[in-house]
């Protein structure tokens, strides 16, 4: 049988970021496979440069033209790279004429009009950037049916909801159930979570992610994002949406049927398992993570969130509920709590108050295009500042 495949044209929208090295890494293992034409990161110049001299890129984006500058300086003469900066750059990348695949995995909002270009550009799409979906899902999921693309999930909760509804037929679908670590403070009492610091914040127990989303599991915002994301990318009721806490993380999803019956997805941890079957699906990739060692890991545990405790997730499920413009509010105010939290403006658990209080002034449109989608995220990030100058003026200081 002949076992040769297509090789694979790609295109990395953050490459510097923790998704990005992972798909690295595999293109690595494989260079038969797959061949980078293009990657963008926002600053880190240093390692961009690193990623140009191992994988020859044809063209790269910065963030602005002072990294461009930054990164022209640091490569040697004997090395031809087109290199661009801001938006432009970045839609550059994504619909570069070579490239079959985008995988999008920058961080936050910053991934949804350069997702957007590589969709209406007819690349399939390997989807790390969740924000892209919470903010605009019914907009992205109509332009991939307009244009035949397919969005291939990389977070590790829809891999996993993808690979146990693969061969079912929609309409047997009862529940997805997404999994969930807990994060640092599952157990942690409530009444202490005003002492929490950074750094146990960012000290998550099973996986090893970037910041912004490290602080997301924390507070199960993630989970929330995550939630929405489901919604869109399986076109699914929020109702049928389930959060399970499962500590070990071992069960990366799960997908209830009509009958009862219920099909999981399991692996050890670790981000490469879902990036490689995006990057390759339908097949596998010998990618050589080890099978968990069940007998070893004794038990598998479950329990439902605690929406007190954690009240982000609460507000994730109302905006998803909602609808509209609500989502993108969300995940803006979200962006600017964490990013206040990580710069010792705020406190942990002020993070959820922030987000609450932007939803509650916001004007919901029912109906938003991808305009009214921009200026209400704009409208939440200055809200969500404003409402912050106010706590940091009242005298609540952070922790
Ligand atoms: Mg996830």
């Amino acid at each position: 049988m002949d076992r040769t495949c297509p090789i694979k044209h790609l295109s990395i929208l953050g490459s510097t970021g923790s998704i990005g090295k992972n798909v690295l890494q595999i293109v690595a293992m494989f260079p038969d496979r797959f061949i980078v034409e293009a990657l963008a990161a926002k600053s880190d110049v240093e390692l961009l440069a690193k990623q140009i001299r191992q994988f020859r890129p044809k063209l790269v984006s910065l963030f602005d033209e002072s990294y461009a500058n930054q990164l022209k300086k640091r490569l040697p003469k004997d090395i031809s790279v087109q290199i661009l900066f801001g938006e432009e750059g970045y839609q550059a990348v994504a619909t570069h004429s070579r490239v079959d695949m985008v995988v999008s995995s920058m961080v936050g909002s910053a991934g949804l009009l350069p997702t957007l270009a590589a969709i209406q550009a007819g690349k399939e799409i390997a989807l790390a950037n969740k924000e892209t979906l919470v903010m605009a899902g019914e907009i992205i999921m109509q332009e991939a049916k307009k244009y035949n693309v397919r969005i291939l999930p990389v977070d590790s909760e829809h891999s996993a909801v993808f690979q146990c509804i693969s061969g079912q037929r929609k309409s047997d679908v009862a529940k997805i159930l997404l999994t969930a670590s807990g994060g640092p403070f599952l157990h942690r009492p409530r009444n202490t979570f005003d002492s929490i610091q950074i750094k146990d914040a960012l000290n998550h127990p099973n996986w090893e992610m970037g910041k912004k989303i490290t602080i997301d599991s924390a507070t199960l915002m993630n989970k929330g994002l995550e939630v929405i994301e489901a919604k869109h990318l399986f076109d699914i009721s929020e109702q049928q949406i389930e959060v399970v806490i499962h500590p070990q993380s071992i069960i990366h999803s799960m997908v209830a049927f009509q009958d009862g019956s219920v099909i999981a997805q399991l692996g050890i941890p670790d981000m490469k398992g879902a990036i490689s079957y995006a990057l390759s699906w339908p097949e596998r990739l010998p990618i050589n993570q080890p099978v968990p060692d069940f007998a070893a890991i004794g038990r598998l545990d479950f329990e439902r969130p605690d929406l007190e405790k954690f009240p982000c997730l609460a507000h994730a499920f109302n905006s998803c509920r909602i609808g509209g413009t609500l989502p993108a509010v969300l995940n803006a105010a979200n962006e600017i709590a964490v990013q206040a939290f990580l710069d010792q403006k705020l406190a942990f658990i002020q993070i959820p108050d922030v987000i609450g209080q932007t939803m509650n002034c916001h004007q919901i449109d029912k109906q938003p295009n991808l305009s009214d989608i921009k200026e209400a995220d704009q409208w939440a990030r200055h809200q969500a500042y404003e409402i912050i100058t106010n706590i940091q003026n009242s005298g609540e200081n952070p922790v």
